[in-house]
């Protein structure tokens, strides 16, 4: 039975039913199964497996044998043609195997396009100078108050401030007279105004912008009274921060007829001259010729000399104990380019 099913198998397999079966090829087989017999001792002529040292090699020759069988039926069918029609009976009625036939990939190797996980790149963070973080405050200052004018750099004779007016400011105690300063340091010196007449202060703005021919008529004044240290007292024309119209000389009521003038260094220890000290920066005014800075300077100690700079800065500079000029080269150690109006030797 088995060999007859695997036959049916393998006719179904060429395409073709079952042939009419050949009396030589009967003869054929019977041969080969007399051969198996007197091989195998069985005179039976029932080939018996269990009985048979050598059954693996019976599942060996056995396809053998059925192939010679399938050749020779296949050899009787003709070229084979593919199956169409399906046979009687149940084993027929299997679907002759399907051979599918997968197409190679249209792209060849060669031609292939090999796709690599795409890789993201990250853009390299571009190192630029490293910047001091405290000079941010003078990256970010484009307002003029920064410009170093002292000794060695000078403005021009026709530098004026744009925002130039005469404000007026009165407290019971502390007042302005009659003097320009720029506009953007009005709101800051009325609140330093306020929290001075709070504490009973009597605080009087003296003087405020300059203009280059005003500080040279103030510098010959200086010159014929102290013609030895001039200098060091007064600044020539172009070297004043006055003519910025952010500094302002401080004084009280009482300095003149105390010490026979405005500006005297002893306003340090009056309270008046005390509490700026400990207090302007609150209010962006910073001391631009310390006691502690005459060689940073150029000029002896004014407690009177405030210039506006800004609240954080000017916090700063109290905080490190700095000056302007100092913080300046710290920052621009090349002087910057300046506006027309300024000039630099
Ligand atoms: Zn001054």
């Amino acid at each position: 039975m088995c060999v007859s099913a695997l036959r049916e198998c393998f006719l179904n397999a060429c395409g073709k039913s079952d042939p009419p079966r050949s009396p030589h090829r009967r003869l054929w087989i019977t041969e080969i199964l007399r051969a198996k017999r007197r091989r195998w001792g069985d005179e039976r002529g029932v080939i018996t497996l269990k009985k048979q040292p050598l059954r693996a090699s019976i599942w060996i020759r056995l396809p053998l044998v059925l192939g010679m069988a399938l050749g020779a039926a296949c050899s009787n069918a003709g070229p084979s043609t593919p199956a169409t029609e399906p046979s009687s009976g149940t084993e027929a009625q299997m679907p002759p195997p399907q051979v599918t036939i997968i197409p190679p990939p249209a792209a060849s190797i060669a031609s292939a396009t090999v796709l690599l996980p795409s890789a993201t790149i990250q853009p390299t963070p571009t190192v630029g100078p490293t910047v001091d973080p405290a000079c941010v405050l003078f990256n970010a200052n484009s307002d003029l108050l920064l410009p170093i004018v002292n000794r060695d750099s000078e403005l021009s004779r026709d530098f004026e401030p744009p925002d130039l007016i005469t404000p007026s400011l009165a407290y019971r105690n502390a007042y302005i007279v009659p003097i320009k300063i720029r506009q953007l340091v009005v709101e800051p010196l009325r609140k330093l105004f306020g929290a001075a007449n709070e504490a009973d202060l009597n605080i009087i703005a003296v003087s405020g912008y300059r203009s280059y021919e005003e500080q040279a008529v103030a510098y010959d004044k200086w010159q014929q009274r102290y013609p030895n240290r001039a200098s060091t007292i007064s600044a020539p024309p172009g070297h004043s921060e006055h003519q910025l119209g952010t500094a302002i000389d401080f004084s009280t009521s009482t300095m003149e007829e105390q010490y026979g003038e405005l500006f005297h260094t002893d306003f340090f220890i009056l309270p008046e001259g005390r509490w700026l000290y400990d207090n302007s920066a609150k209010f962006g005014f910073v001391l631009s010729y310390p006691a502690w800075a005459e060689k940073v300077t150029g000029y002896q100690w004014e407690p009177w000399h405030y210039r506006y700079v800004g609240v954080e800065l000017a916090q700063y500079l109290v905080t490190y104990k700095m000056t302007l000029t100092e913080y300046v080269k710290q920052c621009a150690p090349t002087p910057t380019p300046q506006p027309t109006s300024l000039t630099h030797p």
